[in-house]
């Protein structure tokens, strides 16, 4: 019943499955209901953006990606040979030999198999080394998770799981990001570190399907990047503990869904209804009619995360929020949605609610000391 509701919603397209980056994307802006929902529905938000002829800052140049996955194969090539004295010293392994499975392809030695039978290979594994019923597989290349996530379950993809013979698993994440001096950019570092905290998540789900408990999985993450401003990997590892407790509680609340679709009116649709070339023929009117019945709640940091935050900020500038000034302003004047009331209450052309009175004193105060340095400067 809820997937055909979202079935609706997203139209003739094919489901964008979650993925970990989605996942970590939600953790930024749990409050916004139109992301909740149009994630939920596989939306491609960044079709929409295109449609919407906006500009679409999360394109990532073919260069870097390019450079992206040259980092990583040389990071695994040979069995995870250069990956292996880096985990060694990161994770204190003390094998002599550490083995190595590639989970990329199942049964096939070319292409990639489904996530279905890659997951079905992880979880084999990863039991058994759990449970000691083989030779620990200290590293799993590319294996495949799942976690549920609103009711549906979603295929995720670390890039390495390494198991230590103590017992306990660990997500390792390869990043092209460089670490400088021993230092990663921190913005950089905590989006990697919330996206392995959606593995780490899955992994616990996995566990715990076999009555293993949570603490199997590290919230210590591995992450590997290019050192200094070579090509050559470090590994460093990190905290993800805050990470994986937000991730953890938002997860939680998605399960309002059912909600968010009762408030929509009835017909409601995101389709783009292509053409017979593939073309959207959706109006785009009807579109951003479409995207004004789901709240959103635009922050200045949605252009970090999200296709669609050009809209959203044309949207809030149009409707004077206070959210267009900065997450700051508005935190600073929570409870007052626009800019005109903020305005109106310092002007004293609104009168104050009971709990107004503190941030319209603050306002005026402000607006004080605005006309004071306005007239020393006259
Ligand atoms: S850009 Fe819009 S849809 Fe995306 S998270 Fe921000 S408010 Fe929500």
């Amino acid at each position: 019943m809820l997937d055909a509701r979202l079935g609706a919603l997203r139209g003739t397209a094919p489901p964008i499955p979650h993925n970990a980056r989605t996942l970590a994307a939600l953790t930024a802006n749990p409050s916004c209901d139109r992301r909740s929902l149009l994630d939920a529905a596989g939306i491609d938000k960044d079709a929409l953006a295109a449609h919407l002829d906006l500009p679409r800052p999360l394109r990532k140049s073919q260069l870097a990606l390019d450079y992206g996955i040259a980092f990583e194969r040389k990071v695994t090539a040979q069995a995870g040979a250069p990956l292996v004295p880096l985990l060694r010293k990161a994770l204190g392994l003390t094998l002599p030999e550490v083995s190595y499975e590639d989970v990329n392809s199942v049964g096939s030695d070319d292409d990639k198999s489904s996530p279905q039978l890659r997951h079905a290979r992880t979880r084999s594994l990863i039991l058994s080394a759990a449970h000691r019923r083989s030779d620990p597989r200290t590293l799993l290349d590319h294996p495949v998770l799942r976690l549920t996530v609103a009711g549906h379950q979603v295929y995720l993809e670390p890039d390495v799981i390494a198991f230590q013979l103590d017992g306990v698993f660990h997500v390792v994440e390869i990043k092209s990001f460089p670490v400088i001096h021993g230092q990663p950019d921190p913005v950089k570092a905590t989006a990697a570190l919330t996206q392995a905290a959606a593995y780490v998540l899955a992994l616990r789900e996995l566990l715990a399907g076999d009555g293993l408990p949570p603490d199997r999985v590290s919230d210590t993450v591995i992450l590997v990047n290019p050192r200094n401003f070579t090509r050559h990997p470090t590994a460093t590892p990190f905290s993800a503990h805050k990470q994986i407790k937000n991730l953890s509680r938002h997860l939680g609340r998605l399960r309002r869904l059912p909600g968010l679709l009762d408030n929509l009116p009835p017909g409601t649709t995101f389709d783009l209804a292509p053409g017979p070339d593939q073309r959207p023929t959706r109006p785009r009117g009807e579109l951003v009619a479409a995207l004004v019945t789901v709240r959103p709640h635009y922050t200045p940091g949605c252009r970090h995360h999200c296709d669609l935050s050009f809209h959203c900020r044309t949207e809030a500038l149009n409707q004077g929020r206070t959210a267009a000034l900065g997450t700051s302003v508005r935190d600073d004047l929570a409870g007052i949605d626009t800019i005109a009331k903020a305005l109106d209450l310092a002007d004293g052309r609104m009168h104050p609610s009971r709990d107004q009175q503190d941030i319209t004193q603050a306002l005026r105060h402000a607006q004080r000391i605005h006309a004071d340095l306005h007239t020393d400067t006259a």
